[in-house]
């Protein structure tokens, strides 16, 4: 049962080609299932989170980081009235647009684009999808929904939400130059983002060895579901229980912020009570954690921040990683013929090369560096 202020397939803004609708599924499934068989989703699989790819089989990839998101909103959205379908799209394609190597990857690619417009990993997702999936005869890109388009565009600079005004007036960057919010169904997408990679960036960071157990538990939050799970099950304190500790601790923290949020939520609708999905656009942010859940969150990811996504190892891996990038893009800029051949037909020199470096898979693009340039990094 979908509330007043959920997303409506049937009142959806439409696609940017018209088509006729699909006799079986509505157009936010339609929009899923466009999204599980492009060639970007497939490639998540070998696009860092955190870890780079071949660091270790079991770490989170792309791929099972936005399967995860898709999860947990949906889980969300079935409590709260919202519309399913359109949440798990949006899950699914929120990170077709990253580059490899994670961070490093993109903010090396922004450098490279300083001067042709910079680098966006949320603009690039709306690119995948919009211009550069090649799979329909009469179109470029998947054609989605406005719905869906809008929950992928997240974050846009004010100077690229101009130039998207531009070529597409009215549409899913107008919001930027506004000031509203998405639809419910984008908002919650990027709750659900914060809460899977805060716990399983924990539980990565554990397995890697690069953060001690010792470490995650002088952060409050993390302590005080460690405590509730030791008291319910004092066996877990046994060391040969240390990973089904972890896994119970990660496991109460997750479930206290998906209640944490379905419960403000419900609040702010309450107070809020918009009567339609473009009322809730213009309510201000409305899918939100406590103020006490988010200062909390807030704590957890300061400490991954220092003691994880710092650790000079993931820094040492991150500067690899961005001399890799800088030194595709001189090659392939130089020598655009060796890029593939629809990249290299381009004439938009900077943006192709941009454009084919960002869909490479993190081995692709090692592969690819050590073709090139003879030096073999990051293997
Ligand atoms: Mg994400």
């Amino acid at each position: 049962m979908l509330e007043v202020f959920a997303c409506d397939p049937q009142a959806s803004r439409g696609r940017r080609y018209q088509e006729a609708p699909a006799p079986t599924r509505n157009a936010f499934q339609r929009d899923r299932d466009r999204i599980v068989h492009s060639t970007a989703f497939r490639r998540l699989v070998y696009k860092t989170q955190v870890f780079l790819n071949h660091e270790g089989d079991l770490f989170r990839t792309r791929m099972t980081h936005s399967l995860e998101v898709a999860q947990l909103g949906r889980s969300i959205a079935r409590s709260l009235g919202l519309n399913e379908d359109l949440v798990e799209a949006i899950a699914l394609a929120h990170d077709l647009g990253h580059t490899p190597f994670g961070h490093a990857g993109q903010d090396a690619l922004n450098e490279c684009m300083q001067d042709h417009g910079g680098f966006e990993h949320n603009l690039q997702s709306l690119r995948v999808v919009d211009q550069l999936e090649e799979r329909y005869p009469d179109f470029d890109g998947l054609n989605l929904s406005f719905e869906t388009r809008e929950g992928i565009l997240k974050h846009c600079s004010k100077r690229n939400a101009v130039q998207l005004e531009l070529q597409e007036p009215g549409g899913v960057a107008k919001r930027f130059i506004d000031g509203t919010q998405p639809s419910l169904e984008a908002q919650l997408c990027n709750l659900a983002d914060a809460i899977a990679y805060n716990a399983h960036d924990i539980d990565d960071g554990v397995r890697s060895g690069l953060i001690k157990l010792a470490q995650v538990q002088e952060v409050p939050f993390f302590a005080h579901y460690r405590l509730q799970a030791v008291e319910q099950h004092p066996a877990l304190l046994l060391p040969e229980r240390a990973r089904r500790l972890l896994y119970e601790t990660i496991r109460r923290m997750l479930s206290d912020q998906v209640y944490d949020v379905i419960a403000t939520t419900q609040a702010n609708l309450k107070k809020a009570a918009p009567l339609s999905a473009d009322a809730a656009r213009r309510c201000g942010p409305v899918l939100a954690f406590s103020d006490s859940m988010r200062s909390q969150t807030q704590e957890l990811k300061s400490f991954l921040f220092s003691q994880l996504y710092r650790h000079p190892q993931v820094v040492q891996t991150s500067t690899q990683a961005q001399t890799v990038v800088h030194e595709l893009f001189n090659v392939y800029t130089k020598n655009p013929h060796e890029m593939s051949p629809d990249f290299s037909a381009r004439t938009e020199a900077p943006r192709a090369v941009a454009d084919y470096i960002a869909g490479m898979t993190d081995r692709f693009a090692a592969k690819e560096h050590e073709r090139l340039t003879g030096q073999r990094l990051l293997s």
